[in-house]
C-alpha cells in the first residue's frame, strides 16, 4: 500500500500556477527518486507535501489528508523533511539541534552519531561554525530525530565536496538497508540516484510525464526530460 499519494497535485505561488498535476506515490520502505530539470516543480512539490504552500488535488499520507493539517503537525505525522539549504538553529550545538527535533521513537543521538560519526565528535560546537558537509548532516540527522516514517531529502548533496557527497550517499544507502523508513530523494546525480532508488518520478512544467522503475529510466526518456 502506498505511504504517500499525491494525484492531480496543482499549486501556486500567489497567483503564478507552478504545478499542473503531480503524481507520485512512495510505498513503505521504498526509494523514490523525484526527477526533471531545474524550475520543473520539484521542490514545490515538496512544499505542497510539507503543507509549507496550500495545494490542491489529491495529497495523502498514512492513510491521512494532509490537506487538512498544517505545516507544523506535518513531522509528527511521520514526514522529515531536510529541506533545500539545510536549515539548523546557528546558534545551538550540534546536540542541541538534534535534540530540539526529537520525537519519540528509535532514533537517538547515539543512533544518529552511529550514521554520522562527525556529529558526535561535533556535539558542543554552534551549528553556525559547521562545514557545509556538517550542516548537511546536521539537517538530515535532525529530520531523523522526528522518527520519520518517510525521509525527504531535497538536494541533500548540493554543493559539497565530492568526498563529503559520498558521506551523505553512503548514509543514504544504510538508512535504505537498516531500516524500513521510505525516501523521496531529489538530486542532481543520476549516477548515485540509479544506486539507491527502488522508482523515479520525472517532472516537466509542474506535470508529472514519467513514473516508473528506476531500472526502466532509459537513457532517451532521461535525455530527453532531465537533460542528462
Ligand atoms: P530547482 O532544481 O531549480 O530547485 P525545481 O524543480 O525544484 O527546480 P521549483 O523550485 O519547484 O523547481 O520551481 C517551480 C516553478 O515555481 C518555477 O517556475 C519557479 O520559478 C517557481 N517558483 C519557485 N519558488 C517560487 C517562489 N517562492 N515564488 C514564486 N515562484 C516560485
Amino acid at each position: 500500500m502506498s505511504l504517500l499519494t499525491l494525484s492531480g497535485l496543482t499549486a501556486s505561488y500567489g497567483a503564478t500556477p507552478a504545478l499542473f498535476g503531480v503524481d507520485l506515490e512512495v510505498g513503505a520502505g521504498e526509494v523514490v527518486a523525484l526527477m526533471g530539470r531545474n524550475g520543473m516543480g520539484k521542490t514545490t512539490t515538496v512544499r505542497a507535501i510539507s503543507r509549507i504552500i496550500g495545494s490542491e488535488g489529491t495529497l495523502r499520507f498514512d492513510g491521512h489528508d494532509l490537506h487538512g493539517m498544517p505545516s507544523h503537525r506535518v513531522a509528527r505525522a511521520g514526514i522529515g523533511l531536510v529541506p533545500e539549504g539545510r536549515r539548523c538553529f546557528a546558534d545551538l550545538t550540534v546536540t542541541e539541534n538534534l535534540i530540539a527535533a526529537a520525537r519519540l521513537g528509535d532514533w537517538s543521538l547515539d543512533r544518529v552519531h552511529g550514521l554520522f560519526p562527525r556529529l558526535g565528535e561535533r556535539a558542543g560546537q554552534r551549528a553556525a561554525s559547521l562545514s557545509g558537509g556538517e550542516q548537511q548532516m546536521l539537517a538530515i540527522g535532525r529530520a531523523l530525530m522526528t522518527n520519520p516514517r518517510l525521509l525527504i531529502l531535497d538536494e541533500a548533496t548540493e554543493g559539497l565536496a565530492p568526498i563529503v557527497r559520498q558521506e551523505i550517499w553512503a548514509a543514504i544507502r544504510a538508512l535504505k538497508a537498516g531500516t524500513g523508513m521510505a525516501i523521496l530523494l531529489i538530486d542532481k546525480s543520476l549516477k548515485e540516484l540509479s544506486t539507491v532508488a527502488d522508482r523515479a518520478v520525472i517532472l516537466e512544467r509542474g506535470r508529472t510525464v514519467w513514473a516508473g522503475a528506476m531500472g526502466a529510466l532509459s537513457d532517451e526518456i532521461t535525455q530527453q526530460y532531465v537533460g542528462v
